[in-house]
């Protein structure tokens, strides 16, 4: 669906970063029409009707992908008819209000997270572009201990446990008839703390041809070695986690992700701030993430939002560069690399004239301090302001 009309928007005398690679254009000014980026220079003409930003002192960026969010707690329980203010609210604290432009739901009530998807396209809502697996798919008896909780007993019998290749296609299918764009499997569940059960090879499997077939990405949660070793077999694109009960997971394993180009998502904030910080848990998580990232796998920046209810994202992206990451990496994971991922139109994911207009002002330079990312003063998609720092 096209985004709707918008009047011109210009960001005048930003230190631009036009791609995580490039070097910065100072003073730099970039005009919105229509969605897209039409104008890019130092000194650029701004049309006479534009809405101005002052970039002055400010850094721009492409608009930010955060891959993993869910839209589970109770203010998006009635996103189909609540009124678009407290929604709007709950977008900017969440997403908006940190620089993210486009979401990946990896799983949540398809009846709050369609409808918020529907307003948001629509024009009703000032919210991210939202990608959704709308149910994620369990193994039998599988849903974790931690969702269990949420959800009540009337309805778990719809969430999708299937027990063979076949009723996996089947809830596969079901899911791409209510809207799903992408694929989330549990190859590894948490049924109790510290016990994972995971998904049969062949029911996955089955899953992903499905997803696959519709031409969508099949994301994970992996939860041990088995878990990853299951997902990486069938064929599943990104790793929705590092598996955290690293026991088993070494450095030929990891190579063995990255050589079937899978993707990851670290969610290192949620570890450490809904399990535990002991380093004795996340010492082999960072290590699992620092080696992808050596072996040149591609990460995917992402933090369980929603599942975690501490929005802000500063602790992530310093346990990032402490894996390794320096900005360009980490702008990397925010913007080109997902956006390659999932197959968006060239120019996404970089400030460029054709390019969307989604579009991050920092107050602080990434550049000098990887917490600087989630100093946002401004968050732009399609020509839209979103989101403005008073
Ligand atoms: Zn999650």
């Amino acid at each position: 669906m096209p985004d709707p009309p918008s009047p011109p928007l210009a960001i005048r005398n930003a230190t631009v970063y036009p791609t995580p690679d490039s070097g910065p254009i100072e003073r730099g000014t970039v005009v919105c029409r229509d969605g897209r980026v039409v104008a890019l220079a130092p000194d650029a003409p701004v049309p006479s009707d534009a809405l101005v930003l002052p970039g002055d002192g400010r850094f721009l960026v492409a608009g930010f992908w955060n891959c993993h969010v869910h839209f589970t707690e109770p203010r998006w329980r009635n996103a189909a008819h609540a009124p678009a203010g407290p929604l709007e609210e709950g977008l900017r604290e969440m997403l908006t209000g940190h620089g993210f432009t486009t979401v990946v739901d990896t799983g949540s009530d398809p009846r709050s997270t369609l409808p918020l998807r529907r307003r948001v396209e629509a024009g009703e809502l000032a919210g991210p572009r939202i990608r959704t697996a709308a149910s994620g798919l369990y193994p039998p008896r599988g849903i974790p201990y931690y969702v269990r909780g949420e959800v009540p007993w009337w309805i778990r019998w719809i969430i999708p446990q299937p027990r063979s290749p076949a009723a996996a296609r089947r809830a596969v299918e079901r899911n791409v008839r209510w809207g799903a764009d992408l694929l989330k499997l549990f190859t590894g569940s948490y049924v109790a703390r510290g016990t994972v059960k995971n998904m049969r090879e062949a029911t996955a499997r089955a899953a992903v041809e499905a997803a696959h077939r519709h031409a969508q990405l099949a994301f994970s949660h992996p939860s041990n070695l088995e878990g990853a070793r299951i997902a990486r077999d069938a064929g599943v694109d990104v790793l929705a986690h590092p598996p955290d009960t690293a026991e088993g997971v070494d450095a030929a394993f990891v190579r063995s992700l990255v050589e079937r180009r899978m993707g990851l998502v670290p969610t290192l904030k949620m570890f450490a701030t809904t399990v535990t910080r002991d380093p004795a848990y996340l010492g082999p998580i960072h290590g699992v993430v620092r080696q992808f990232r050596e072996f040149g796998g591609e990460i995917l920046f992402g933090t369980d939002v929603g599942y975690m209810r501490d929005y802000s994202t500063d602790e992530e992206y310093r346990a990032l560069a402490e894996c390794g990451l320096d900005a360009r990496a980490i702008l990397a994971s925010l913007t080109t690399a997902p956006a390659r991922r999932f197959g968006s139109p060239a120019g996404a994911g970089t400030v460029s004239v054709g390019a969307p207009a989604d579009l991050v002002l920092l107050g602080q330079d990434p550049f000098s301090d990887p917490g600087a990312f989630d100093r946002v003063a401004a968050t732009v998609r399609a020509g839209r302001v979103l989101y403005a720092r008073n």
